[in-house]
């Protein structure tokens, strides 16, 4: 993948790193199962969403250095070869290249895109949604509307997924920024309520939820191919489908030696999510993503 212009935005970024050390370290992931792009809707309602002032997209101001650090991080990212070299500037300049997308694709429709922030946090941190530890894998917290990404992720992508390369990672961002749409266009509500109105479909719905969040990725590569703002080839577009893959319920349950339960499943099977990607990136419209929940 190749961006058309290399200059990165910190203005939507809370960088937590650092100095933070926000206490108990609780997984919301429930088993460690749900490792990636956890939508934490349900600990929403266990806490009433109350909005709470700490998610405000200040910096954090952990370290008593927020201003300062958000400049060198802008410096650093703005400098020729960042792309390639920070993981940090990579993952951010992808986020603005996502919400780039999608401003226009809804102001083309006549429609408001409201940005959500970028959360950068090591081991745990406070949310709207509750406290979170890295644990979970990258998430979306529909209240306050933020993207949160412990970076040790990537790592652990390659690693122990075996999802290799950037692309990989631009569709585990791009999937988050789906479940914001999700909320913006109220797809998160109702399935939040047909959860609660029918408990037994809970992990049914979720997984609705989750593979509308692939398509919207596969979307958004279209777009963002087409619009110029961002090159991707066909190696590119294999490397989120063995991505979408390599998270995919039924292989996380293997790697974790117990018993693939298609029942237990929260966010879909690895064939579910490559086609989930797949057709979104041929549709190239929300509308070939389908209407959830179903
Ligand atoms: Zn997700």
């Amino acid at each position: 993948m190749e961006f058309d212009d290399q200059s990165v935005d910190t203005s939507q970024l809370d960088d937590q790193r650092g100095g933070m050390g926000s206490g108990g370290r609780i997984a919301l992931g429930g088993g460690g199962l749900g490792v990636v792009g956890v939508v934490i809707y349900l600990l929403v309602t266990l806490l009433g969403g109350g909005t709470t002032g700490s998610t405000t997209g200040l910096p954090a101001g952990g370290t008593g250095a927020g201003a300062s650090a958000a400049a060198d991080l802008a410096a650093r990212c703005n400098t020729a070869g960042a792309l390639d070299t920070y993981d940090d500037c990579f993952v951010l300049k992808v986020f603005n290249e996502v919400n780039q997308t999608w401003t226009s694709y809804f102001s083309g429709r006549g429609q408001a895109y409201t940005r959500p922030t970028l959360v950068y946090f090591e081991q745990s941190t406070s949310t709207g949604c509750g406290q979170a530890s890295s644990a979970v894998g990258p998430f979306y917290c529909p209240n306050g509307q933020r993207v949160y990404i412990d970076l040790g992720f990537l790592n652990e992508l390659q690693q122990r997924y075996g999802a290799q390369g950037r692309f990989a990672q631009a569709y585990i961002v791009a999937h988050e920024v789906g479940h914001h749409i999700q909320t913006l266009t109220g797809t998160e509500a109702r399935v939040r309520d047909a959860q609660q109105a029918d408990p037994s479909r809970e992990n049914a719905l979720s997984v609705q939820l989750e593979l509308q969040a692939d398509c919207y990725a596969g979307v958004w590569s279209t777009l963002a191919n087409k619009d110029g703002y961002v090159t991707i080839g066909q190696a590119d577009v294999d490397e989120a489908l063995n991505a979408a893959q390599a998270v995919g319920d039924d292989r996380i349950e293997q790697k974790a030696g117990v018993d693939v339960n298609p029942e237990t499943w929260t966010h879909g099977s690895a064939q579910q999510r490559k086609t989930a990607f797949q057709t979104g990136y041929q549709g190239g419209t929300l509308e070939s993503c389908g209407t959830v929940p179903q």
